[in-house]
């Protein structure tokens, strides 16, 4: 199949020829097709959210085990009411502060909601997004979009619609190219359906923000640690996720000790041979070994951009065919919980 790779930013958007397009970009979704599509958090793959037909192709084009559920995307608060069995009193606080926005939520799912949709599950994830491409496309689709990160499974999710193409050119009608994401790392996922509402992967709505708003908020345990035994609730949270290629560890520290520490270990890599790679921040990129791919996302007291740059970094240690990587630990206050669960996840949780 022949992918169609089309420019849609926010400020073409009402232009007659953005209107075709998003018109050509809902007929394949209404016919079974999918979409890529930007979303200020990362890029998603859309299908119809009601189509099991579409949802089974969702799994296929990213090889994603078909047990790993999918997002729904609205564009309109109204449509959520047909597609959940209650609205929970929280949710609509919750849906208030922070939709649209990068918060998804579960609920009981309709029964108009296929189960290829819900991985299984009778409940379902909803997320109404912010980014103006990402609504235009969703209304001009239908309404509901089941939409997963579009990056082949196992890969960091795609910030920018090249990463897109790579992944999944040949196998999807479309790719709209709306620029880069701005956020950079995927939603909040939050559970209405229990009592204190729990945190099932953290994002950049962070636990402080939802507490401001609810009062108490649990968090998953399995998010906290490796050892507790048990499945995490959000089934994708299970599989190893946003893996570079390389070997990846992450260094603790005092910010002196860690610069010494990495700049140790890769003084010991380089002379194995291996080509190193350096994830830090800017405030330390000159201290360390020029022999290394060093590559800075921002400055550690600016998190949003750390967020916003650290999945095209990682794919960009692919790119260059970096064998090791070692990164520096970030503080998990505010939107750190979410970067160092994704670091943690990359690396497998070797911490040095
Ligand atoms: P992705 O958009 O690729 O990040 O994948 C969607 C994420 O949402 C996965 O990690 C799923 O486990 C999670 N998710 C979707 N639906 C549900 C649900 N009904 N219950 C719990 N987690 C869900
Ligand atoms: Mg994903």
């Amino acid at each position: 199949m022949e992918t169609k790779v089309i420019e849609l930013t926010e400020n073409t958007l009402d232009t007659p020829e953005s209107e075709e397009v998003l018109k050509e970009a809902g007929s394949i979704i209404k016919n079974g097709g999918l979409v890529a599509f930007p979303t200020e958090t990362v890029y998603g793959l859309g299908g119809d959210a009601l189509n099991p037909e579409s949802s089974r192709k969702i799994y296929a084009a990213k090889g994603r085990p078909s047990d790993n559920p999918l997002i729904v995307h609205i564009a309109d608060i109204e449509d959520l009411r047909p597609i959940v069995k209650t609205i929970p009193e929280k949710a609509k606080k919750l849906a208030d502060a922070f939709w649209p926005g990068p918060l998804t939520m579960i609920f009981e799912k309709a029964d108009i909601v296929p189960r290829e949709t819900t991985g299984g599950l009778e409940t379902v994830a909803v997320r109404f997004p912010s980014d103006p491409v990402a609504a235009a496309f969703i209304e001009h689709a239908g309404g509901y979009i089941a939409a997963p990160s579009a990056n082949t499974s196992g890969r960091p999710s795609p910030t920018l619609a090249k990463y897109v193409v790579e992944d999944l050119s040949g196998k999807i009608e479309m790719i709209l190219d709306g620029g880069q994401a701005c956020i950079g790392l995927e939603s909040t996922i939050v559970d209405t359906t229990v009592e204190p509402p729990m945190i099932l992967r953290p994002g950049y709505i962070t636990k402080a923000m939802l507490e401001k708003v609810l009062g108490e908020v649990d968090v998953d345990k399995t998010l906290l640690t490796d050892d507790s035994g048990q499945a995490p609730k959000a089934p994708g949270m299970k599989y190893k996720h946003y893996a570079p290629k390389g070997d990846m560890a992450i260094v603790t520290g005092e910010a002196d000790e860690v610069v010494k520490r990495i700049n140790d270990l890769t003084a010991k890599a380089l002379s194995e041979g291996k080509k190193v790679g350096i994830f830090c921040s800017s405030d330390t990129a000159a201290s360390y070994d020029k022999r290394a791919v060093i590559k800075p996302a921002g400055s550690a007291s600016d998190e949003d951009s750390v967020a916003r740059e650290l999945y095209r970094i990682l794919r960009e240690f692919d790119d260059e065919n970096v064998e090791v990587i070692y990164s520096e630990a970030f503080d998990y206050g505010g939107v750190g919980a979410a970067i160092m669960n994704r670091l943690l996840k990359a690396a497998g949780r070797r911490v040095l």
